[in-house]
């Protein structure tokens, strides 16, 4: 907008040059007209670098999206999955397939942060090292710490 403004005054100004050369002296309106047309160059500059940033955001999020459409089908080959505990994590279906037929202990399986699932993040769980051998697993992105096992029973004394 601020360029077409710009182009309407160089062409106001060349209009009045036009006016002058026919009457009277036109250096003062020349240089008016130069003045003119190196801000409507300025200004056409920055134009082309804010149409450059906003070309570079839209690629950005065009990616963004391609990611969030391709989460969204992926979403459908995991499921939840229940610690002893009773913690839920995210486990990929295949291999929650074997478990319930193989047992647990049978496989190693990769289990992702229920938090992170939900916010369209994949983040495999870890065991926590200094919580061995209670096996507490740790997410490294939202740093939760999932318990694993069930917690013992607190027995109580009655006198
Ligand atoms: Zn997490």
């Amino acid at each position: 907008m601020a360029t077409l403004e710009s182009v309407q005054s160089a062409l106001n100004i060349a209009n009045t040059l036009m006016e002058l050369c026919k009457t009277g002296s036109p250096a003062a309106r020349v240089a008016e007209l130069r003045e003119a047309l190196l801000d409507v160059k300025d200004k056409s500059l920055d134009l082309q670098q804010e149409r450059q940033a906003l070309e570079h955001k839209v690629m950005e999020l065009e990616d963004q999206l391609r990611e969030y459409e391709r989460f969204d089908l992926e979403q459908a080959d995991y499921e939840d999955h229940a610690f002893p505990s009773g913690a839920w994590v995210v486990i990929e279906k295949p291999i929650a397939q074997r478990m319930r037929s193989a047992g647990d202990s049978v496989l190693q399986p990769k289990y992702f942060c229920q938090a992170c699932f939900e916010r369209r993040k994949r983040s495999i769980l870890q065991p926590e090292a200094k919580s061995q051998p209670r096996k507490v697993f740790m997410c490294h992105l939202c740093n939760l710490s999932i318990p694993y096992d069930q917690p013992p029973r607190m027995t109580v004394e009655i006198y």
